[in-house]
């Protein structure tokens, strides 16, 4: 089958879901039997999210082959349950680079090389490549930005070249945000016209409207709509706010929205209940009523008033689907480390969780806090499992508090201790040099070898596995020797190069860190072996503590 491309853009504001929407379509899709893959364009300059604040842009997600992509990459892998390439993203500043590198040559012949059309050409270039590699029959393509903003207009021009070139292969969708302003109590369709206009404005007709609100669209707004943005009444589908984002290809289900986009394509659906599987695990979240309580140590969480999760969202989810998958309930507590810098003795809250995990970061801001917090879930035996940052601090933790080298650190905040058990990768020397600091860490997946017997090797229940990467960093093996002697144990090495990629301790409910981050191979049908291990330990600690305090009552009763 020929690719079809289905372009979506935003309506009146960012930030209402527009990559759940796409990812969810593309779910809807796959269940109908094609191969539906998706494309991210963002307008910023940036060649990659890489080099981007988290708490300004949110995630960074790491592709299989080494790119560093918007968070939305990770949602249509979680969607769609597929890996993603590096071809499937691109940004302003990607598209400008090779559009100027291709200019310096001679890729254009000697002729003038213009904003319109060089720039779409190029942009509409990468999308069919893309489309042949995934081999989709559908591909979802995200314009990010709004309508009617300066930045996204030439991705809209080459969605509005690639309809005029083949009007049969390719659709828009406008996901546009309806709002309910609590003075009015009822839904507006006032700025979705606007928004309509200006994508007329710039040659695109919308085939379908999502109106994303805080609750369901009604038929007269739905009529509304078709009548002043002529789109037909079906086709303007609503996707109200729902408690989880996972309900939301069966809330397009219910409407009918693929075999609608499969109609505007000629196309008949190849399979029915395809999403059946989808269905069942959307019912164990509802039914997830047990609470596990884990704790996220981390510190970009906060802008002014608002606390932002987005910059963890793989690890949120990939807890959440382990959790899900044994029918609890996750309850994420957002911790910010500073708070065990300044008040030490605050650290106890810890006691209250299930099970902590440290993430991935970057500098110093807040390294003593999460210390502090691997020392106490070592200590105490609660169930831990650090990430990248969370398993270097682990090592350090071990270093200073068990061999009892008081200045262990890593180089990335400490270059002249004495005991550098973390330390740069030889690879990485030249580009710091050079400040050369975008897309050079090491990225993207390499192989990890189990230790047989370990922990990480039960989970897996594999002798290799290939996990995902993003670090300068690396485990000092110089002291691999004398920390093993101390009881750390070595379970995952990178056969090539030697490197650690998973520690852990066997005296321990579950002490776990790895090199690696398994939360970007995370899918809610099929969680991460790691993840659920780990939850599976917090799980016993709950369980614990309930068998322990109905013992404290017993024994507090009076005689
Ligand atoms: N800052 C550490 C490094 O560069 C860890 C990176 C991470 O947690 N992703 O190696």
């Amino acid at each position: 089958m020929e690719h079809r491309y289905i372009f979506v853009v935003g309506g009146v504001m960012s930030g209402v879901g527009k990559g759940t929407v796409t990812a969810s379509l593309g779910r809807v899709l796959e269940a109908k039997g094609f191969r539906t893959t998706a494309i991210k364009i963002d307008p910023y300059i940036n060649v990659d999210a890489g080099t981007m604040n988290p708490v300004e842009h949110g995630e960074v997600f790491v592709t299989i082959d080494g790119d560093e992509t918007d968070q939305d990459i990770g949602n249509y892998e979680r969607f769609l349950e597929e890996d993603i390439y590096r071809d499937n993203y691109m940004t302003t500043g990607r598209v400008y680079l090779s559009v100027i590198e291709r200019e310096r040559a001679l890729g254009y012949n000697g002729r003038c090389v213009e904003v319109v059309p060089d720039v779409p050409n190029e942009v509409i270039d990468r999308i069919e490549r893309a489309a042949t590699k995934s081999e989709a029959d559908f591909v979802l393509v995200e314009v990010g930005g709004t309508i009617g903003e300066y930045q996204n207009i030439l991705f809209l021009e080459a969605a509005r070249m690639m309809r005029q070139k083949a009007p049969d292969r390719v659709r828009h969708i406008l996901v546009s945000y309806m709002p309910v302003p609590p003075s009015i109590g009822e839904m507006k369709t006032k700025p979705t016209q606007y928004a309509i206009r200006s994508m007329m404005g710039a040659g695109l007709v919308p085939d379908f409207v999502v109106a994303r609100s805080e609750m369901q669209i009604d038929e007269p707004r739905r009529r509304k709509l078709s009548l002043t943005c002529g789109v037909p009444e079906g086709c303007v589908i609503g996707s109200p706010n729902v408690p989880s984002i996972y309900e939301v290809p069966l809330l397009f289900e219910e409407q009918g929205f693929g075999d609608l986009v499969l109609k505007s394509f000629g196309i008949v659906s190849k399979k029915k209940n395809g999403l059946r599987d989808w269905k069942k695990m959307v019912t164990h979240i509802r039914e997830s009523k047990e609470e596990v309580k884990i704790g996220v140590v981390g510190k970009y969480f906060s802008t002014g008033n608002f606390v932002l999760s987005d910059v963890y969202i793989s690890v949120l989810e990939a807890i959440k689907h382990a959790a899900w998958a044994r029918g609890k309930k996750p309850v994420i507590e957002w911790i910010n480390s500073e708070q065990f810098e300044q008040d030490p003795k605050s650290i106890r809250l810890l006691s209250s969780l299930d099970g902590v995990v440290i993430p991935g970061g970057f500098g110093s801001r807040g390294v003593e806090g999460k210390i502090k917090t691997i020392q106490y879930c070592r200590e105490h035996k609660i169930p831990y499992f650090g990430l990248c940052y969370g398993m270097q601090l682990a090592v350090v933790e071990y270093a200073r508090h068990v061999l009892k080298w008081k200045d262990a650190h890593t180089t990335e905040i400490d270059e002249k201790t004495t005991h550098p058990v973390i330390h740069l990768l030889p690879e990485q020397e030249r580009p710091m040099l050079e400040g050369k600091y975008g897309g050079t860490m090491r990225l993207g997946a390499y192989p990890c070898r189990l230790k047989k017997g370990t922990i990480a090797a039960q989970a897996y229940r594999a002798a290799r596995v290939e996990e995902r990467h993003r670090h300068r960093y690396e485990f000092n093996n110089v002291y691999r020797q004398a920390i093993a002697d101390a009881g750390l144990v070595f379970s995952g090495i990178n056969p090539d190069q030697n490197l650690v990629e998973i520690v852990e301790l066997p005296e321990h409910p579950f002490f776990l860190a790895v090199q690696f981050h398994p939360e970007f191979q995370s899918r809610p049908l099929h969680p991460h072996p790691l993840f659920l291990r780990f939850f599976d330990a917090a799980f016993a600690r709950k369980t614990g503590k309930n068998q322990e305090k109905s013992l404290d009552k017993k024994r507090s009763k009076p005689l």
